[in-house]
């Protein structure tokens, strides 16, 4: 049985990863001519590490990246709403959330997979099921290929989604964000922390990626689809800043101006069914979700490792929707959590009442509901 991937994101070379894993045959393909994951950083929380660590890349993501061992989320100024130390996640899982620039991820995933699986250049243009229960792929380049499985790790903008389900919808969050990474060495105090502050629906995120870079991210409230003059962008953001932590003032002014990316926030209205006979959607593709929880890649990637799993165990068998009842409850659960999240971040009612609640959120709930989050089952 072959199966194919469209797409060599994070979702697409993790789930290749998987499938070498377990000796399933398939073909990748990927639209850019080269990859080349260009700008910014990804936190990789432990779910997503437990998947790596299973397909034996942990400790090359580990020497790339920096760990967190607290996360705080602050006020403007850096004053603490509330201080996550992540002793429990380390105990229980012996690491903890790792900050990494996505190149080093795409290139450290992108090694392990056999190259002439991998074939770039060909953009998917569309599929055909054929009467011999294949499905017929189509590319831009008029070439065409053929395959029993097909699943679609395409993003957020999905071709596949798009024909399988042309009803699906995505959603603009009203949140515009620039990413970037800045040249600078942070104060040791600094250094193993993800720090989120929140202004008046403003808010703008850090933590260390690798020596002397750092990861950042800003968000605002903006119409969709504005685009910037990259002569003045670090201007505008250092205006709209003004009234936060020297040190994110710093980051903007350290952050050469190429090195600043910016995307509008979206997500996907989550679908009924992420697949249809033999095609799925796995990844942005079939439930993209707002970064609010940072949580979108450690999804897909661990979409990766249970499709890896259930096709393993089962290899004549199309498992896609088992794979979904495994998958959608938690998927969902975070969609939801993450557009709410982003909601609270950028409340239109003032910041006082917004901050006293986070300030007395009860802990050990927050605490549960960050383990459940984090938990694998273990299937393989
Ligand atoms: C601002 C921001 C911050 C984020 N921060 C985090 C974070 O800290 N932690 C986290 O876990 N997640 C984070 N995410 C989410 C994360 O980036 C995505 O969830 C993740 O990249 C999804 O991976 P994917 O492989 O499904 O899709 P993508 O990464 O979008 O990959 C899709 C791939 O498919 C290719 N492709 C598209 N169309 C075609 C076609 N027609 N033919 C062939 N190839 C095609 C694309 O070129 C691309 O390589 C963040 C997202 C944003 C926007």
């Amino acid at each position: 049985m072959k199966y194919t991937i469209i797409g060599a994101g994070i979702g697409g070379l993790t789930t290749a990863l998987a499938f070498e894993k377990k000796g399933v045959e398939y073909q990748l393909f990927e639209k850019a001519p080269k990859i080349n994951e260009v700008g910014a950083g990804i936190w990789l929380a432990p779910n997503a590490l437990q998947v790596l660590e299973y397909l034996n890349v942990f400790n090359r993501v580990k020497s790339k990246g920096n760990s967190i061992d607290r996360i705080t989320l602050g006020k403007a100024d850096l004053s603490p709403l509330s201080d996550n130390y992540q002793d429990l996640v380390k105990d229980t899982f012996g690491y903890t959330t790792i900050a990494i620039h996505r190149a080093e991820l795409q290139k450290i995933l992108l090694e392990e997979i056999p190259q002439e699986k991998i074939f770039l250049g060909k953009s998917f243009q569309s599929f055909e099921k054929l009467n011999s229960g294949k499905i017929k792929l189509k590319f831009e380049d008029n070439s065409t290929s053929e395959t029993d499985f097909l699943i679609g790790a395409d993003g957020i903008h999905s071709k596949i989604r798009k024909q399988l389900f042309p009803e699906s919808k995505t959603r603009y969050s009203e949140q515009t964000c620039w990413r970037g990474v800045a040249n600078i060495t942070l104060d040791k105090e600094f250094e193993n922390r993800g720090m989120e502050l929140w202004g008046n629906q403003i808010r703008f995120g850090i933590s260390k990626i690798a020596k002397d870079k750092v990861y950042w991210f800003a968000v605002v409230l903006d119409k969709p689809n504005q685009k910037d003059d990259n002569d003045v962008i670090k201007q505008q953001l250092l205006k709209m800043f003004n009234s936060f932590h020297p040190l994110v003032h710093n980051l903007i002014k350290a952050t050469p101006k190429i090195n600043i990316l910016r995307n509008d926030i979206n997500d996907l209205k989550p679908l009924d069914n992420w697949s249809k006979g033999n095609i799925c959607l796995i990844g942005d593709a079939g439930h993209a979700t707002t970064p609010n929880m940072g949580q979108g890649g450690a999804q897909a990637i661990e979409d990766a490792y249970y499709l890896g799993n259930l096709i393993g165990k089962n290899p004549n068998q199309n498992v896609f929707e088992l794979f979904q009842k495994k998958r959608q409850s938690k998927v969902n659960t975070i969609v939801k959590q993450s557009w709410t999240t982003g909601k609270m971040a950028h409340w239109k009612y003032g910041t006082n009442i917004r901050n006293f609640l986070l300030k007395h959120m009860p802990k050990k709930i927050m605490e549960r509901k960050m383990m459940e989050m984090y938990h694998i089952e273990k299937i393989h």
